[in-house]
């Protein structure tokens, strides 16, 4: 479908089509696009932009990647389609592993988003030979690679299910959701959530990278001065604020 750039939700109904393709190519799951409307909502609610504290957030994100010994990326059809050049580049600038790892997951599926992840350019892309599991979930959902989030001690997991945030925090990783629900079970498990929408909040990451790469007492201080409880309910707050302003002003 044609979408004209006119259109004043000319970006959102671009992103539809490129995610209903991704369906097509089967690199997308048909729920993903469920999860991508609640995402949507969410950011619409947000003014569908980064807030300070979601920027808070990002460089929390940031210098925890900077200082983890073993950092992991987990990428799912949703963000592969949604910032897989994104992920790539930082995970370069991090040196952070990057796994496919599915909720709904098939053999087959695997092999496409690790192969879309390789044609963006991603070498050494983890998942295809799923070889250790992480405890405390069921079925096929907890299988990971060893050399993967199985090793990790910080794993970045962008549109996360909420089973698998928690079980991974109780298997002793630091967790880094990003999610624009900051309701969630996600959310609220991870050590560090970003509430944002996750292409916008890769590319902030990227352009925060120069400077907390190059200065080991920032990015302390980032970590020491970050709250994840607090910043959840900034968050909340700013929905609020947002839908205050709305029905004041009366427009959207
Ligand atoms: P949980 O399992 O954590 O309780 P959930 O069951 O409500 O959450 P899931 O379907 O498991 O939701 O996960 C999808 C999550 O991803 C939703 O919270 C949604 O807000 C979020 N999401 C969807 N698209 C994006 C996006 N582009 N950027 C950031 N977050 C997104
Ligand atoms: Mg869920």
């Amino acid at each position: 479908m044609q979408v004209s750039k006119d259109h004043p939700r000319y970006n959102s109904l671009v992103t539809r089509e490129l995610l209903s393709e991704m369906v097509k190519d089967g690199i997308v799951a048909p729920t993903g696009l469920i999860a991508h409307g609640r995402g949507e909502a969410f950011d619409y609610l947000l003014g569908e932009v980064t807030s300070e504290n979601a920027r808070r957030a990002e460089r929390a994100a940031v210098a925890l990647m900077l200082e983890a010994r073993y950092p992991v990326i987990s990428v799912n059809g949703n963000t592969a389609a949604l910032a897989g050049k994104e992920i790539i580049a930082f995970s370069k600038l991090v040196k952070a592993k990057v796994e496919v790892n599915l909720f709904h997951r098939s053999t087959e599926r695997v092999e496409k988003v690790v192969a879309y992840m390789e044609s963006l350019g991603a070498k050494g892309v983890l998942g295809r030979n799923a070889d250790a599991t992480i405890p405390g979930i069921a079925s096929d959902r907890a299988v990971c690679t060893k050399e993967g989030i199985f090793s990790a001690d910080v794993v970045l997991v962008p549109l996360e299910d909420g089973d698998r945030a928690e079980a991974l925090v109780k298997f002793g990783k630091r967790v880094i959701a990003i999610d624009l629900n900051p309701l969630s079970r996600t959310a609220t498990a991870a050590q560090i959530t970003i509430v944002d929408e996750v292409s916008r909040a890769m590319s902030n990451m990227i352009a925060m990278w120069p400077e907390l790469s190059r200065d080991e007492a920032q990015r302390r201080k980032v970590l020491s001065d970050f709250h994840n409880q607090k910043n959840l309910k900034e968050s909340l707050e700013r929905i609020c604020d947002h839908l205050t302003m709305l029905a004041k002003d009366g427009k959207p």
